[in-house]
């Protein structure tokens, strides 16, 4: 069963990265074909199976030998490991799985862009805000810190506006531990990422996601 939810989850990845890609192309996602962003060659059906396609193609068209961007591959894996953590068997899950969903949308816009629409906050926010086990007081206490951080931030512009409103909402959900862990890890993530391509600036929600994944990866085993 377990396979299945992660063969399902990896399908919904790639999903996701279409939907992303034509939504910056400005194509329309449902009626069009698949197709190489390069040689605009259309995909043949074994050329469209999530990480399959592209570990026997070696990351590239086969076609015309461009190599496709490595997040494709990461973000159909990250949704099928998402799909096993948070198995849709409860609507509880249900919840945190597009919680998820949507965190890797807006980790996809950001990684591409730099930005994601503030939209999407307003689903995560309900979400969080129907999951969370944090008394009102302390969901108070986190709004205010909120816009304490807001505040600083405009004054000192240390990270992205988004990434703080995903650091509060992470923390709603997963509760007070789990966020410290997540950006340890993030940061960790993403200093990595920074040296290895030699990048100053790099989009920071897209390793809060993966930090997420892995702080619940406990879910793996149970
Ligand atoms: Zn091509």
């Amino acid at each position: 069963m377990n396979f299945y939810w992660f063969v399902f989850g990896c399908v919904i990845g790639s999903f996701l990265n279409v939907f992303v890609s034509r939504s910056l192309n400005k194509t329309n996602f449902i009626s069009g074909r698949s197709h190489c962003d390069n040689c605009q060659k259309n995909l043949k059906w074994y050329e469209l199976i999530p990480m399959i396609s592209y570990i026997i193609q070696f990351g590239k068209c086969r076609n015309c030998l461009t190599n496709i961007p490595n997040y494709v591959f990461i973000f159909e894996l990250t949704m099928g490991v998402a799909f096993l953590e948070f198995r849709p068997c409860n609507i509880i899950n249900i919840l945190l799985l597009i919680f998820i969903i949507i965190l890797q949308i807006i980790s996809t816009f950001d990684l591409l862009t730099f930005q994601f629409s503030s939209y999407w906050l307003l689903p995560l926010l309900i979400i969080a805000l129907i999951v969370t086990n944090l008394s009102l007081l302390k969901l108070l206490t986190i709004f205010i810190i909120y816009f304490i951080l807001l505040a600083l931030n405009r004054r000192y512009s240390m990270l992205g506006n988004g990434d703080i409103d995903l650091m509060i909402l992470i923390l709603i959900v997963f509760g007070f531990t789990a966020i410290i862990h997540v950006t340890l890890i993030a940061s960790l993530l993403a200093l990595f990422f920074a040296i290895f391509k030699k990048q100053k600036i790099i989009p920071f929600l897209p390793f809060l996601y993966f930090g997420t994944l892995i702080v619940n990866s406990g879910g793996l085993i149970a």
